[in-house]
């Protein structure tokens, strides 16, 4: 099954979860089909789509509610919502004997291609799996609640899930417009309940040892600028919500999960927190005042910090995911600022290593042992891994200087003049992905292997015969350049060779564009039958207006760098000697000089600006200049220039 074959999707369960999940695809345009065991949990399901699409409607996120309702189709009939579809996302009680029977059921119906979804939220894939024929084609899609709003979905491989099922179901969860993170084992907990999960040990046996009391910890946290305190928020949640997952972790990683007698007793008491009127506090007159002025000296927040970070660790040495998707998946599944690995960059290992080491011994929990990369100090080499350290990219390298904070992306099929494969398309977008909030990038530099090409343009050996594919393809590659125009910080094409048709779409999907003298320039597409369809048809008449892009354009005509230097394609060319050298000593500059915050506000204005009128511009203009305001690096930027010294921009 390849993601473009995916029309058709079934959702099962129309709760919390699964009217959510119907909503966003069919928001995303596929056929939706959802089901539910009883007429009134489906009705219930449908009122709830129908007024949020209404609200998202009225914002303008949507055009038009009605469209969105006519492609979901409810239904209580399990043989008429999986028979066409091409995905089945579950999303019934948690249950492991439900969704057994639930997936057995389908793997009898649904046709042999369909492919399977759970959005458990603590059951092994694996298992699940085991209820159908077809384990390759199973995975967990783990969306967060609300899924209309919450940009996360954790991929989850079980352990006879195929890379092809994977790699659709990536694709899958960002045609929906969320953010996929892979998850490649299927530990307990995945990665954002796992990575948090020693942190609520911490809270229990800060209580079980009466070092402080919830609300003495509460005020400490609510102080340095939590919204709510942690005991507040599992009054908020649910305290059974909270028990259930230690008692699951205390069965599947270690007893040091198990609940203690304090939180045993308020389940058997029916205190469960805001629901049943009394938690951790009493509810009944509404959401209780935390007196500050309680805060616990006995209680540092930096232990919490610690504890994620090392679970964080411990999550990359079992190969479950890479440093920058955890991440991703904490920052996004959490609405936090910033993922474990992004904090730890600022502590000292060693620090971190006794500081766990005190903590297991204290309360003795060995789940709060230190991490062994931790031990061995080899947290920085960790990190400096990237994926194309790793060999995971095949047609791309990334070259990162976390010193200049400039990174080279380079297009790497020199044997094919750069050309871009399907292959390379998909790896473009991972890259972008990667480097879209990498804190040791500032500035990108995207350029091509060897010295003969930038990118020669789209792979014609991998042409697909079929015109709807060739159409979806074309879509894929105008989505993806897109992204590229849209990460937000300055990108530069460093053209060093051939730049071509869709090479040349690259270059013109970044913000600057320095070429080599012996470059040659051109959109061929006309001479081959072909159009300029990754965006080419469109930007260049932005960039150089209608007369001379209707020369390059119709004609094919290449033309020199220096000639399109005149024309306003090219911004600055080089001599070849001395090409690398300038292109890295203008980035680095970029870097050095340019507040990052300033730059992707002014990006944004200026790619965006041109496609709204002037007042709402300005409207926009103004906006940016408020976010700016309030950035550290404002207030460095000046008083540097008045010290008359380079300014320290940290990106804040
Ligand atoms: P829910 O109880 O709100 O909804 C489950 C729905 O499934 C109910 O309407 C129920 O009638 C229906 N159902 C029961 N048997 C069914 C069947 N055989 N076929 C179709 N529908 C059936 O539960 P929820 O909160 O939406 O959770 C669903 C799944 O999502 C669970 O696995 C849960 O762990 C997971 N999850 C929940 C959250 C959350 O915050 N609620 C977050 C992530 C994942």
């Amino acid at each position: 099954m390849n993601i473009d074959e995916i029309k058709n999707v079934a959702v099962l369960g129309a709760g919390v979860m699964g009217h959510g999940i119907a909503e966003v695809c069919a928001i995303a345009g596929y056929n939706v089909t959802m089901r539910d065991i009883k007429q009134e949990y489906i009705d219930r399901g449908m009122r709830m789509i129908k007024e949020s699409l209404e609200k998202l409607e009225k914002k303008g996120r949507i055009k038009s509610a009605e469209d969105v309702l006519s492609r979901i189709k409810p239904t209580t009939e399990l043989d008429e919502a999986i028979r066409g579809a091409d995905l089945i996302i579950e999303a019934v009680p948690e249950i492991f004997e439900i969704k057994e029977e639930v997936f057995k059921e389908c793997d009898r119906i649904a046709k042999p291609e369909c492919i399977f979804a759970s959005n458990t939220s603590t059951m092994k894939i694996t298992d699940l799996a085991k209820a159908t024929n077809r384990p390759e084609k199973f995975a967990g899609l783990h969306f967060f609640n609300p899924p209309v709003l919450m940009q996360l979905v954790e991929v989850i491989r079980g352990e006879k899930t195929s890379d092809e099922t994977m790699q659709v179901l990536v694709e899958f969860v960002r045609r929906i417009g969320k953010t996929p993170v892979r998850v490649e084992k299927d530990v307990p907990g995945f990665i954002v309940n796992r990575v948090t999960a020693p942190g609520g040990v911490l809270l229990m046996s800060i209580i079980e040892k009466g070092i402080a009391a919830p609300e003495e910890v509460d005020a400490k946290l609510k102080k340095i600028g939590l919204p709510m305190g942690p005991f507040e928020l599992m009054d908020y949640t649910g305290v059974d919500v909270f028990y259930n997952a230690m008692k699951y972790y205390a069965k599947t990683i270690s007893p040091d999960y198990e609940p203690p007698e304090a939180l045993e007793k308020m389940i058997k008491e029916n205190k469960l927190g805001q629901k049943t009127g009394r938690g951790w506090y009493d509810w009944s007159t509404g959401r209780p005042q935390i007196d500050l002025s309680k805060a616990t000296d006995k209680v540092d927040p930096l232990d919490f910090q610690i504890v994620e970070i090392n679970e964080a660790v411990k999550l990359v040495e079992m190969g479950v995911a890479t440093p920058e998707d955890i991440d991703t998946a904490v920052k996004l599944g959490l609405n936090r600022p910033a993922g474990p690995f992004e904090i730890a960059k600022n502590l000292s290992e060693e620090q971190m290593v006794k500081r766990l080491e005190e903590l297991a011994k204290q309360f003795g929990k060995r789940i709060f042992e230190p991490a062994e990369t931790l031990k061995a100090g080899k947290l920085k080499e960790m990190l400096g891994k990237n994926k194309s350290d790793k060999g995971g990219f095949k047609t791309l390298k990334i070259i990162k200087d976390p010193e200049t904070k400039v990174t080279k992306l380079v297009l790497n099929r020199p044997e094919r003049l750069n050309a871009i494969s399907p292959e390379m398309l998909e790896e473009l977008d991972e890259a972008i992905t990667l480097l879209w909030n990498d804190e040791e990038t500032r500035v990108i530099v995207v350029t091509g292997a060897g010295d003969r090409a930038f990118s020669a343009g789209a792979d014609l050996t991998a042409m697909t015969a079929h015109v709807f594919e060739f159409l979806e393809r074309t879509r894929k590659g105008e989505r993806i350049f897109r992204r590229l125009s849209e990460i937000p910080k300055p990108v530069i094409a460093a053209i060093n060779g051939y730049a071509l048709g869709g090479g040349l779409e690259i270059a013109m999907s970044c913000d600057i564009r320095l070429a080599k003298k012996s470059a040659v320039i051109g959109l061929p597409e006309v001479t081959l039958g072909l159009i300029p369809g990754w965006t080419g048809s469109q930007r260049l008449v932005k960039l150089i207006g209608i007369s001379r892009a209707m020369q390059l354009a119709l004609t094919g005509e290449r033309i020199t760098a220096e000639e399109a230097e005149r024309y306003g394609l090219i911004n600055k060319v080089f001599d070849d000697d001395s090409f690398e050298e300038e292109v890295m000593k203008y980035a680095r500059d970029i870097a050095e000089r340019c507040a990052p915050i300033a730059a992707a506000i002014i990006k944004r204005l200026i790619n965006k600006g041109g496609e709204v009128p002037m007042d709402v511009g300005l409207e926009m203009e103004s906006f940016g200049a408020g976010i700016v305001f309030s950035t550290e690096d404002l207030r460095e930027g000046i008083s540097a220039f008045l010290r008359k010294e380079k300014p320290k921009f940290k990106g804040r």
